[in-house]
């Protein structure tokens, strides 16, 4: 059944495009309206998605709202096993859904089946078996006058709202859903209207697992819409959002009037630091962490601060890195496929335009155009500048896409102080062969996560987010799963 949903999907055909549906109370409901998803590489509709309503928001809420009162009384050994399902059911199907995420989202075949699909298999799995052992702490009170147990009980919140965005629409989407549901509360999803159907995809498994009716929910369609209306709803306790700083500060705002539990995932404009003695061999890693998923990675670097003895020698390495990563139909064997929306498309191009009116000097990279159907596809190639200021909009603004500036510095303290100098702390990178370096640097930072010489290499257990404007909270095994709790100290006269 999983595998018929998955192949009519793939088969959709041009012509009469497979209509998705919200999911509501274990029903695939068909919304009021429906819109067209394109498909970045084609710049064709591909696929028709509910519009969500308000009204529909509040038929999710009200099934999720009803199915806490049991599912709050599972135990976490039955949540576990549930969730421990739907990745096997995912992983089994991970070359199928990479076909999906690829065609919606824009992103090569290939990183979709090794880092997408599989990230998600791992995400539920990890959390599933993590909570059976994390989450539960007691202390004796020994006094003279009486001697008490205390323990604490770790409460689901309630009905939780996750909004997700469009870069890495399963895999961060399954990031929020499976601590939420491990952790006891239902949900109400609104995955990103840009690339919804991988996250469909995934309420089927939910289904078929034998999630009871009302603990998953999903309702797709506009941020301004469905979104909205999940935060502003009453009877959602909860909103865990991962996008852009813009829309998660207004959430944050709409948040406070009811004092709901919030998380946000935000932008980044992320430095790279490469000193004088940065180890030669990094030069591809150096380069995959700025054009990764066509720079559409909230982690990618976007400012690379290279040490002005080796600037020269640096940038022709790095402009033929850049220069080797092959770009084409996503659907092929590529390395960089489509923008996500024609939108992106213009924004990450009028950069380009901004650093050319600024006197930058474009030393690789820009539209490119790619044939066999896809000439009316986003395509931006590897985009290296050099040349702008700080104080330039390239190098301030979150541009997300394939585009990086580089820049020269002197010393330590200077280039600590130029990385720290944009309203962002999401990430950074640090490459250097001298271990003192590296960490007198990575301490000096203001950035969730550091890394050193390496990118996007993660544990889950450790502790992620932003500083400044790129967030509030942190996301990880420990800290997602007391995120979506509520701690209660039980204290017990013995
Ligand atoms: P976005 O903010 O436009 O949208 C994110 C989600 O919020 C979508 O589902 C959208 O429909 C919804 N939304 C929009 N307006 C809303 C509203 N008023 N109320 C409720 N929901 C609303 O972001 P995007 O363009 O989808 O994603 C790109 C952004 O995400 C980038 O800024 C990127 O850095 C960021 N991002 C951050 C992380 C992280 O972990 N920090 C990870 C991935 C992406």
């Amino acid at each position: 059944e999983f595998k018929s949903v998955i192949q009519k999907l793939i088969d959709s055909p041009d012509n009469e495009h497979v209509a998705l549906t919200n999911f509501i109370g274990n029903e695939f409901v068909k919304s009021e309206s429906l819109m067209d998803s394109v498909n970045p590489a084609t710049g064709k509709p591909w696929i028709k998605i509910p519009n969500g309503t308000a009204a529909e928001v509040d038929s999710a809420v009200a099934a999720a709202k009803e199915a806490f009162k049991s599912w709050k009384n599972t135990t976490v050994q039955q949540r576990s096993a549930l969730l421990n399902k739907v990745a096997n059911l995912i992983e089994e199907f991970n070359d199928e859904i990479a076909v999906l995420e690829s065609r919606d989202q824009g992103k090569p075949i290939g990183l979709a089946k090794v880092m997408d699909i599989p990230r998600c298999v791992q995400n539920f799995r990890d959390f599933a078996n993590a909570a059976l052992y994390t989450l539960s702490t007691s202390k004796i009170l020994e006094q003279p006058s009486e001697k008490c147990i205390n323990y604490v009980k770790h409460d689901p919140v309630g009905v939780a709202g996750l909004i997700s965005p469009w870069n890495l629409p399963l895999y961060l989407l399954s990031f929020k859903l499976a601590p939420a549901l491990v952790a006891g509360n239902t949900v109400v999803c609104k995955p990103s209207e840009m690339t919804s159907v991988t996250a469909w995809v995934l309420m089927h498994a939910f289904k078929l697992v034998g999630f009871p009716s009302g603990v998953v929910n999903m309702v797709i369609g506009e941020g301004r819409s469905a979104g909205q209306r999940l935060v502003d709803h009453p009877d959602v306790h909860l909103i865990s959002f991962t996008g852009s700083t813009l829309i998660g500060k207004k959430i944050q705002e709409d948040s406070a009037k009811m004092n709901k539990k919030v998380s946000l995932e935000m932008g980044g404009k992320n430095p790279g630091i490469v000193y004088a003695n940065y180890r030669k061999s990094d030069i591809a890693a150096i380069a995959r962490s700025s054009f990764l998923n066509q720079g559409e990675i909230c982690l990618c670097t976007s400012r690379l601060f290279v040490q002005r003895p080796i600037l020269e020698d640096f940038l022709k390495n790095y402009v033929e890195e850049a220069e080797k990563f092959t770009i084409g139909n996503p659907s092929t064997q590529v390395q960089i496929g489509a923008m996500n929306s024609k939108v992106h498309f213009e924004k990450v191009k009028k950069y380009i335009e901004i650093a050319k009116a600024e006197g930058g000097t474009i030393l690789c990279g820009g539209v490119k155009t790619v044939l066999n159907g896809c000439e009316d596809g986003y395509f931006i190639a590897p985009t290296v500048i050099t040349g702008l200021p700080d104080s330039s909009q390239v190098m301030t603004d979150e541009i997300f896409g394939p585009v990086v500036c580089v820049t020269p510095f002197d010393t330590a303290e200077e280039v600590i102080e130029r990385a720290n100098s944009t309203s962002y702390g999401l990430s950074a990178t640090v490459w250097s062969a001298n271990t003192d370096e590296l960490l007198n640097t990575a301490n000096e930072l203001r950035a969730g996560t550091v890394w050193c010489n390496t990118w996007l290499a993660r544990e889950l257990s450790m502790p992620f987010g932003g500083c400044k404007q790129s967030g509030t909270g942190r996301e990880g095994l420990h800290d997602s799963l007391h995120f979506y709790s509520d701690a209660k100290t039980v204290c017990v006269n013995l």
